[in-house]
């Protein structure tokens, strides 16, 4: 299998310890900065750890769980350990555990790392709506790489009802593709039509009220699509939004999980990604997006630079 097969193969593993997870009993915990975390966040990382690791196993992984609360509760853990079981039953505790805790990784501007996000979006997660599997790969500061594995998401959000599930992936200088089935994939571009946005469903990650300003500054007319997790990448991606906008509040910082799987998705289907004032999102500072602030990403063209510009005239 090829370093990109096996990646989607890691990716779809997960998606199905999460759908699992999201059709039975979800139980959720909270983190020491309060944020939600469920049993589906550490398995799917565990079971994408192990499967990355067996193709190389040397790999570096910038991941957002570890496995700190886990050895503190033995029934999350127990827990964990069973959706594991489900897809991978020949695995150990002590295997799955470690795996979890290889996502320490820090980052840099120096060799590579895989970068993921087991489950973005788990406030949507939980709320039996739109969730993301992401994984990005970054060589030398750069993403060259990425999958966004999206278990809800339809392929038309007009028919919210059919072909529900989807897979997208690019590689650096490849293209985009949304994955059909082995070996079948369609390739994305991005498109101005329809001419709207999508934001996060939560306004504590974005500002909804200036999102609105600067749409009514470049003309977008329809209501945005609230969407959560990078779900919102793949949309832009598919040309099924022509922007997607991250207005990020305070002094947030963005993290790279949040972002590196998505944001090649759309630069390879023709778009543009940057940060609010029109800087490249530099992926080389470590976990953290730190010399960005929220993200912009849209079809490109003109449009981007209108968007850019439209931040720089509004406020909060
Ligand atoms: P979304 O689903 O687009 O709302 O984004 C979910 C992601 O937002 C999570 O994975 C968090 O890492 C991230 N996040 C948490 N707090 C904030 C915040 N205050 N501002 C922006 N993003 C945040
Ligand atoms: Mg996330």
């Amino acid at each position: 299998m090829s370093l990109l097969s096996t990646a989607i193969h890691a990716v779809q593993q997960a998606q199905k310890a999460c759908i699992n997870v999201q059709k039975t009993l979800i139980t959720s915990v909270s983190k020491e900065d309060r944020s939600p975390v469920t049993v589906a966040d550490f398995a799917a990382q565990s079971i994408v750890s192990m499967i990355l690791q067996e193709y190389n196993a040397d790999i570096s992984l910038v991941g957002e769980e570890d496995a700190q609360l886990l050895r503190e509760n033995e029934e999350l853990k127990q827990k964990v350990c069973a959706v594991v079981a489900h897809v991978m039953p020949e695995k150990t505790e002590n295997e799955i555990l470690t795996a979890i805790d290889r996502g320490t990784h820090e980052g840099g501007s120096k060799g590579t790392f895989w970068v993921l996000d087991p489950i973005d979006g788990t406030k949507g997660f939980l709320r039996k709506q739109q969730y993301a599997i992401a994984l990005g790969l970054v060589e030398n500061g750069e993403v060259t790489l990425g999958i966004l594995g999206c278990p809800n998401l339809p392929r038309d959000l007009n028919e919210p009802n059919i072909d529900i599930g989807s897979l997208f992936f690019a590689t650096k200088g490849g293209g985009s593709f949304r994955w059909i089935a082995s070996g079948k994939s369609t390739p994305i571009y991005v498109s101005q039509e329809p001419f709207r946005f999508c934001e996060s469903v939560e306004k504590a990650h974005s500002s909804h009220s200036r999102a609105q300003k600067i749409a009514d500054i470049v003309g977008i007319t329809d209501p945005p699509i609230r969407m959560d997790s990078q779900c919102k990448y793949a949309l832009v991606a598919q040309g099924q939004a022509a922007a997607y906008l991250r207005l990020t509040k305070g002094g947030y910082v963005e993290k790279i999980w949040d972002h590196a799987a998505g944001a090649i998705i759309i630069t390879e289907a023709g778009g543009m990604v940057t940060d609010l004032h029109g800087k490249p999102l530099d992926f080389s500072k470590g976990r953290k997006l730190s010399s960005n602030k929220g993200i912009i990403a849209s079809s490109g063209g003109e449009l981007h630079q209108e968007l850019v510009q439209a931040y720089t005239q509004t406020d909060s």
